[in-house]
């Protein structure tokens, strides 16, 4: 399974995912994990990804521009690898993690392990411009009402027990079949 996430800061989610039982995975080749630094895709000298809102309000949004082309330079290596192998061209569903998104839960986590590729949208500041989650967005998720100052942890948790769902990544004593929220109760 392919997990692509979209973040300021690459380092800080390569370096939690890189290590424990998620870490042994894709050192394995269960799990593909690639952090795309959106900055990157800034088009600005100083590489600026910040900006006031096109409508007004407080504090700043992440632009647009370097979001949607983030996006793009991933849906490109998904659709080059695609062709590759003779997959089906399926909509990859892309998910915004914000705290006005639906709850997480195990139930979300089976439906997200069914994707072959998933891409992690994780805001800044006040959040996304919308102009590009309206594009791109097709699942605006919460780890808990509460919030954080970045996207970056709740994709962790988020690519974390999808993880545990793909077939391989946990050992049998590990397993994940009898486990709390598995059939609706607590182990
Ligand atoms: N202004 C936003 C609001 O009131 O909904 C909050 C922005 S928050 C400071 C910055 C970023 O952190 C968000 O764009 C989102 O990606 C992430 N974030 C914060 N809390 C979160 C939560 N509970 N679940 C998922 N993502 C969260």
């Amino acid at each position: 399974m392919n997990f692509y996430i979209l973040t300021l800061f690459p380092e800080m989610v390569m370096n939690g995912l890189n290590t424990s039982i998620i870490g042994r995975a894709s050192k394995a080749g269960y799990l593909n994990i690639e952090a795309i630094d959106i900055r990157d895709y800034a088009r600005n000298k100083h590489h600026k990804v910040d900006d006031y809102p096109y409508g007004g309000g407080a504090g700043m949004l992440m632009q647009a521009q370097p979001v949607y082309d983030a996006y793009q330079a991933v849906m490109e290596s998904i659709h080059e690898r695609q062709k590759d192998h003779s997959e089906n061209d399926r909509r990859v569903r892309v998910i915004y993690l914000t705290p006005q998104g639906e709850v997480f839960s195990q139930k979300k986590a089976v439906e997200l392990a069914n994707e072959e590729d998933l891409i992690f949208l994780c805001g800044h500041y006040e959040g996304i411009d919308e102009r590009a989650l309206e594009n791109i967005v097709t699942d605006f998720v919460s780890i808990g009402d509460y919030v954080l100052t970045g996207g970056e942890l709740p994709a962790m948790v988020v690519i974390d027990t999808v993880s545990r769902l793909v077939p391989g990544v946990l050992n049998n004593e590990e397993s994940a079949e009898t486990e709390s929220f598995s059939d609706g109760l607590l182990e």
